[in-house]
C-alpha cells in the first residue's frame, strides 16, 4: 500500500511549486491529478495539471459518489476522484496531493494514515504580495483571499507537519525531509527487513 501525502494550506502559501519539485525529485511520487471545473490557465495540459471539465459534469460526478472529497475553492469546484487514488495508493505507489484546507479536512475523516503537511507563507503581507505576484487573480478578489489564508491557518492544529515557506530551497528541503522521513518508519519496513534477513514472525 503506498503512502498518501496531502499538502494544503493557504492561496500562494507555495503548495504548488513545492509540490512540484517534489514530483520532479522523487521519482517514485506520484502527483494526484483532480478535476477541476475552471477553465486551464496559459500552458497547463488537459490530464497532466488537472482534468478540466463542466460543472454538469462535475456534479454528476459528486452524484454518483465518485469523489473522496471534493471542495469548492474561489468559486470553482475541485475534487479527488476516489478511483483513481485508490488505484495508485494499492498499486503501492506513494501519492502526492495538492489540495485546499476543506478538502484536507475531509480526506483526514476518510483516510486517517495520510500524513498531511500545512504550507504557510512567513507572514500575511508576504501572502499578499505572492498572490500579487503571481498575477492571475483580479484586484478585488485578492483581499478576499487573504482574508481566508486567515481563516485556513486556523486550522494549523490538524496536521502533522508544518512547512513555513519562507525561502523556497529551505521549504523544499523540509518537505523531501518529511516524505524520506516518513518512508523509514518502522511500521513501513518492519515487513521488508523481516525477509530480507529471514526472520521468524514473532
Ligand atoms: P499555492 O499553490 O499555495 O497557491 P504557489 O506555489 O502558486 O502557491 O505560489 C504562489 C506564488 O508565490 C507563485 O508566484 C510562486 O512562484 C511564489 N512563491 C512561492 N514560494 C515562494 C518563496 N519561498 N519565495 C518567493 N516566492 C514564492
Ligand atoms: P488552482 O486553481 O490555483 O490550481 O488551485 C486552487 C486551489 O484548489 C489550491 O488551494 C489547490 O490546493 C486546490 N485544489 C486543487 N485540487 C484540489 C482538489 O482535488 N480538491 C480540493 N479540495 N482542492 C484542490
Amino acid at each position: 500500500m503506498g503512502k498518501l501525502f496531502i499538502v494544503s494550506g493557504p492561496s500562494g502559501a507555495g503548495k504548488s511549486t513545492l509540490t512540484r519539485k517534489a514530483i520532479d525529485f522523487f521519482p517514485d511520487l506520484r502527483f494526484s491529478i483532480s478535476y477541476t471545473t475552471r477553465p486551464p490557465r496559459r500552458g497547463e495540459k488537459n490530464g497532466v495539471d488537472y482534468i478540466f471539465v463542466d460543472e454538469a459534469t462535475f456534479d454528476e460526478m459528486i452524484a454518483r459518489d465518485e469523489f473522496v472529497e471534493y471542495a469548492t475553492v474561489h468559486g470553482r469546484k475541485y475534487g479527488t476522484r476516489e478511483k483513481d487514488l485508490r488505484e495508485l495508493l494499492s498499486g503501492g505507489v506513494d501519492v502526492l496531493l495538492d489540495i485546499d484546507v476543506q478538502g484536507a479536512e475531509k480526506i483526514a475523516k476518510r483516510i486517517k494514515e495520510a500524513v498531511f503537511i500545512f504550507v504557510l507563507p512567513p507572514s500575511i503581507e508576504v501572502c499578499r504580495e505572492r498572490l500579487k505576484k503571481r498575477g492571475d487573480i483580479p484586484p478585488e478578489e485578492l483581499e478576499k483571499r487573504v482574508a481566508t489564508a486567515i481563516e485556513e491557518i486556523k486550522k494549523i492544529d490538524h496536521y502533522d507537519y508544518v512547512i513555513i515557506n519562507d525561502n523556497m530551497e529551505s521549504a523544499f528541503e523540509k518537505l523531501k525531509s518529511v516524505i524520506i522521513a516518513e518512508r523509514i518508519k518502522k511500521d513501513i519496513l518492519a515487513e521488508r527487513v523481516k525477509k530480507i534477513f529471514n526472520l521468524q514472525e514473532v
